[in-house]
């Protein structure tokens, strides 16, 4: 009998903690990766340079595999016809695979475990894109948090060098089957184009030092982009927590235990993917101004903050921190746009889109979710601009116009007016 191993978000061989227990299992290993008709079938941009990174990542992969005198064998189907096709080729033992918490992601596995049962096949799942997940870090009455400074400490607290140890795979690749693999169904057949986004690299050892004093500059390349790795697997948590936690201060370690935070809270809360966190806030009588909307996609609010962050997601598939912050609640609360719309807009973009932490950090921008800003906190864009940008040069890359008044938009709606609006009608909704 073959035990299968299951590539789903874990685009690695090293340190792997499925692949590592599947090699470890006794049986070979058939390694596999699935492109989901189901996902691919609804992506709307037949560009979308995300399925790029996925099919280099894939090929990488493969030749890996290959180099250890195995291979990966990569469909383009439906989870759980692969299944019943790999049940009736080969003698299966068992399937292994890693966590993956989206609400999506647990029926289709929900799904597939029990088509295996059916077979007497056992489907075996670890824990591998997070340091914590699920119920591993909860209040003292086992109740999840839903703040995260308490969270936070004890993560910290709980934190023990045994789950920051890398899994060392290496040591049994022996195990996996030696086998030749079909070719990958190539970009076309699936119906998709081959992008030519610049994708970031692995390294983020460089920006753990300084962050605290660069994170906040969007003109400076302060931070590590390494949150497409993060998605995809194509690096380790366990190397990147690792690395954080020797640091000399702890910022960056900070902001990984905020993505694990808010995987554990769209687990526990599967809802908020689209329902506000506080439900009082699914009360708002949104505006939802279909022409305001296409001004903020297209960066011509009139707002140059604003305008410069819609433009480099729209032209690079990235935006800073910062400016996702100040662009989500423009469009929440100036313009008084349903924040469900901005968050399917970031998900069609972002590279690193993350469902947990888009959603996250859209609620916390509109004020309904965990943590939120209060809804009388209204950022000024202006004031976020002079602050965060003093010397316009993020500016003056992404809204060139704006060194000449003239050519550049006057703004969609003024500030103390949308101020004043958006105070009278979350108060309506909370009240
Ligand atoms: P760094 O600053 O170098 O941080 C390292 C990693 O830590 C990131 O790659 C990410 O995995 C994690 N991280 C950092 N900040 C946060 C945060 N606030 N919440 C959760 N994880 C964090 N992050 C995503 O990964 N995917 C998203 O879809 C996403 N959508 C967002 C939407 C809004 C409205 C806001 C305000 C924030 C969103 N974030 C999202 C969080 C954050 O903006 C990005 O993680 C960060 O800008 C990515 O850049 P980086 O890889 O250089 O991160």
């Amino acid at each position: 009998p073959i035990t299968i191993f299951w590539h789903r978000r874990d685009l690695r061989t090293e340190d792997n903690a499925g692949l590592y227990r599947a090699l470890k299992s006794g049986n070979p290993i058939l390694p596999i990766f699935i492109f989901d008709k189901e996902i691919l079938d609804d992506l709307e941009d037949k560009d979308d340079a995300r399925v790029t990174f996925i099919y280099e990542a894939i090929e990488a992969l493969k030749d890996d595999y290959r180099k250890h005198h195995s291979d990966l064998e990569v469909f383009y189907s439906k989870p759980e016809q692969v299944f019943n096709k790999l049940i009736k080729e080969h003698k299966v033992a068992a399937v292994y695979t890693n966590h993956d918490y989206e609400p999506y992601a647990a029926v289709r596995d929900k799904a597939v475990k029990e088509l295996l049962a059916k077979h007497d096949i056992e489907f075996k799942t670890f824990k591998d894109q997070v340091i914590f997940e699920r119920d591993e870090v909860t209040k003292d009455d086992g109740k999840p948090y839903t703040v995260f400074t308490p969270y936070k400490n004890k993560w910290m607290q709980k934190l023990k060098p045994f789950y920051l140890k890398a899994y060392p795979t290496g040591k049994y690749f022996k195990n996996l089957a030696a086998f030749k693999a079909s070719a990958i169904p190539t970009l076309k057949e699936m119906g998709f184009g081959k992008s030519d986004a610049k994708f970031p690299d692995k390294g983020y050892e460089k920006f753990i030092d300084d962050y605290a004093e660069k994170r906040d500059y969007p003109a400076i390349k302060g931070t590590s982009h390494i949150g497409l790795h993060l998605r995809f697997g194509t690096v380790s948590i366990r190397a990147c927590a690792t690395d954080a936690n020797h640091a000399r201060e702890k910022t960056w370690l900070n902001e990984l235990i905020w993505r694990e935070f808010y995987m554990m809270v769209l687990h526990h809360f599967p809802k908020t993917m689209d329902h506000a966190f506080k439900p009082d806030y699914d009360n708002i009588k949104w505006i939802n101004n279909e022409a305001h909307f296409k001004a903020w996609c297209e960066g011509k609010t009139g707002y140059p903050m604003v305008d410069a962050g819609m433009r480099e997601l729209n032209a690079t598939g990235y935006m800073h921190n910062r400016v996702r912050m100040v662009v989500a609640s423009f469009l929440s609360k100036h313009l008084l746009i349903d924040w469900r719309w901005g968050e399917r807009y970031f998900a069609a973009k972002l590279l690193d889109y993350e469902m947990a932490s888009n959603v996250g950090g859209w609620q916390w921008a509109a004020g309904s979710g965990t943590d939120a800003a209060p809804y009388f906190r209204i950022f000024n864009p202006e004031a976020q601009m002079k602050k965060f940008d003093p010397k316009l040069e993020y500016i003056k890359k992404w809204v060139p116009e704006y060194a000449d008044f003239s050519k550049y938009p006057q703004p969609i709606v003024e500030h103390a007016f949308a101020r004043d609006r958006c105070l009278k009608a979350f108060k309506a909704a909370l009240t």
